[in-house]
């Protein structure tokens, strides 16, 4: 549902990305994780069409991201097509970014209705359904200040699943809370993954948060992947010593 196609991204001389190949399955859930500063962000940044790849190409649900083919040659995508295939994707950053002057049933119901032109009911109807799937039905009608920073990252999560993307992506979506708040929004998240239709990129630091969801764990370091493997693997019989160190850390 997603590939990474050799794809390299430059600041300048600073190589943050080096030939990522990547591929990940529908439904797939995929964890990635390795020392701040290796370019997990970027390579999810991508994704989400905040950066532009230096060389190579991503595609999503079968379609180029960056690019289209104009007779037959690759040219840069334009806003539109960006903007539709990016359309597959669900995001969940670090900050909530919630429309604070809106309740959280329109925060959620506020893209349903203006991308994807549903009618006030239908929004309505399907924001009801996400948010009762984060345990949040009773707070409606409640403003993002009213609630806990655990509470808002539930609502972020419902306002993206609620668009029905093909994939999801978190970065590191508690690391911005209060210990205390952290297992709830992971027990929302591993809900969702054992649903099981959607594949998920999850950078995390939380590393039995990685064990318990990932399918599939990628270990990151100065800007390429170094190993990957299921969690059993790479937890217990991680190989290379760069993801035996990183791992001696969590210990
Ligand atoms: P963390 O776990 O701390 O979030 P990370 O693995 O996600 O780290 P990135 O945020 O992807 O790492 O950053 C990788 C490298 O790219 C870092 O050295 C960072 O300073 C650099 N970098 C990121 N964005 C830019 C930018 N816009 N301009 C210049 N350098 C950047």
């Amino acid at each position: 549902i997603v590939t990474y196609n050799n794809v390299c991204k430059s600041y300048g001389d600073l190589h943050v990305l080096k030939n990522i190949d990547l591929n990940i399955a529908p439904g797939e859930k995929v964890a990635l994780i390795g020392p701040s500063g290796s370019g997990k962000t970027t390579l999810a940044r991508l994704l989400m069409t905040l950066e532009e790849p230096t060389d190579g190409t991503i595609e999503v649900n079968g379609e180029l991201l960056w690019h289209q083919r104009v007779n037959n040659k690759l040219v840069k995508a334009n806003e539109k097509h960006l903007h539709q295939v990016r359309g597959n994707i669900g995001m969940v950053f670090q900050h909530f970014n919630l429309f604070p002057h809106m309740t959280i049933l329109r925060n959620v119901m506020e893209a349903p209705r203006n991308v994807l032109g549903l009618s006030k009911e239908e929004a309505k109807e399907r924001a009801i359904t996400m948010l009762e799937r984060v345990g949040l039905a009773e707070k409606i009608d409640a403003y993002p200040a009213q609630l806990s920073g655990g509470q808002k990252q539930r609502v972020a999560i419902a306002r993206a699943l609620v668009m029905r993307p093909k994939v999801m992506l978190f970065d590191e979506p508690t690391s911005a809370l209060d210990p205390e708040l952290v297992g709830e929004v992971l027990e929302v998240i591993k809900a969702i993954a054992a649903e099981g239709e959607m594949a998920m990129l999850l950078i995390t630091h939380e590393m039995d948060f990685a064990r318990d969801v990932a399918d599939r764990v990628l270990f990151f370091d100065q800007g390429r992947i170094i190993e990957q493997g299921p969690p059993k693997k790479i937890f217990i019989n991680p190989e290379s010593e760069r993801l035996q160190t990183f791992l001696s850390r969590f210990n």
